[in-house]
């Protein structure tokens, strides 16, 4: 893509270095990058690339954005506390570069989306917190043989690589296969320094402009390490298993990991507060207007709107948030069966979504979790 007068100027700081120069920025203009996750990671991450002027960016995040988030998360402030993730994080995005196309999807990262969430990119970044959720996006990634870069961080330390399906080099399930979120360690409960978080997502973003220029990626084949406690960095080689589910000779595509689940109980999420998500089936696309007047019909408060999504006062204990997607995020509600009432009474009802877009099991599942 042509640079203009005002890019060579905007950019020339990187244009000079040797290892992009006018042709290496002419590509990342040129580029189509997807960041999954706008949080510790993402955030930096998607911050960077915006900056750098990556042509179109696809900003994926079903969250909203909490208090405790802010620490970390520098693309966020205290006034955008209840607005879904993907939606600040691109009009930020879009202040610091207007010239930059960006889009912004609100939905969960599952193993039946990620397809669709990854679609159409040159280039993916990791910025999740969940192993269940990087293996749907491994996976999709070596489907469609998008380069895949691997990153992630807890208390001080962190870590990344390059996963190229096109050069078959090891993927995220050959040297990290068979771990459960159930038993790894959750910033939440373990916390994490924000500082190594920008140390791994500036690690994640060298790799990206390496990969958009056509560089030899340093992180394929290796895991880049860095532990802040004592300021180690390290590169540990890592290598492809042939008995690899996801890229192996005995790849098993039809193995899941994360299907969709109709409501997850997130403890510990806020503290001390229970947290209930419901994802609905499809992209909902909901009208927030809709749900807007009928919020304020019952008489509930609305705390926080935004484009993509609202957030409101069920009751002095609850608090629901709901992105344009159909994701309801409900804090405070205690059990599953309180929490689908909600969504029911709200979404399926008061919008008159059918059951089938949203889970043509509900009814069964709401039933279930009142035993
Ligand atoms: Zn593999």
């Amino acid at each position: 893509m042509d640079l203009t007068d005002n890019d060579l100027e905007r950019y020339s700081r990187q244009i000079v270095l040797q290892n992009i120069g006018f042709e290496g920025q002419e590509k990342i203009r040129g580029s189509f990058v997807t960041v999954v996750g706008v949080g510790g990671l993402g955030a930096p991450i998607a911050q960077q690339l915006a900056a750098m002027g990556v042509g179109k960016m696809r900003i994926v995040d079903r969250d909203v954005v909490e208090l405790s988030n802010l620490h970390r998360q520098i693309l966020y402030g205290p006034g955008d506390l209840g607005l879904p993730k993907a939606e600040v994080a691109v009009n930020k995005l879009r202040e610091l570069n207007p010239d930059v196309e960006f889009e912004a999807l609100t939905t969960s990262m599952n193993d039946d989306v990620a397809d669709d969430a990854v679609r159409g990119s040159d280039l993916v970044l990791d910025g999740l917190d969940s192993i269940y959720a990087r293996y749907a996006l491994n996976r999709a990634c070596l489907n469609q043989k998008i380069p895949y870069i691997f990153g992630s961080a807890i208390e001080t330390i962190g870590s990344a690589t390059s996963i190229i399906p096109e050069n078959g080099t090891p993927c995220l399930e050959c040297f990290q296969p068979d771990l459960r979120d159930e038993d790894l360690p959750k910033c939440g409960t373990e916390g994490v320094h924000p500082s190594v978080l920008t140390v791994v997502a500036s690690a994640e973003v060298s790799e990206a402009i390496r990969i958009l220029i056509g560089q030899p990626a340093i992180l394929a084949g290796n895991l880049f390490y860095a532990d802040i406690s004592d300021l180690t960095f390290d590169k540990i080689k890592i290598s492809k298993q042939d008995g690899c589910r996801a890229c192996g000779s005995g790849a098993d595509a039809s193995r899941k990991y994360l299907p969709r689940k109709l409501v997850e109980d997130i403890c510990g999420r806020e503290n001390g507060k229970s947290v209930h998500v419901i994802t609905p089936k499809e992209n909902l696309k909901l009208s927030l207007d809709d749900l807007e007047v009928l919020v304020k019909n019952k008489g509930q408060l609305i705390r926080k709107r935004g484009e993509l999504g609202l957030t409101f006062g069920h009751s002095d204990k609850i608090s629901v948030s709901v992105v344009s997607s159909g994701v309801a995020i409900i804090v405070g509600a205690f059990t599953e069966t309180k929490a689908l009432e909600i969504y029911d009474d709200l979404i399926i009802k008061g919008l008159n979504i059918a059951l089938e877009r949203i889970d043509p099991n509900f009814i069964q599942v709401l039933a279930s979790t009142g035993k």
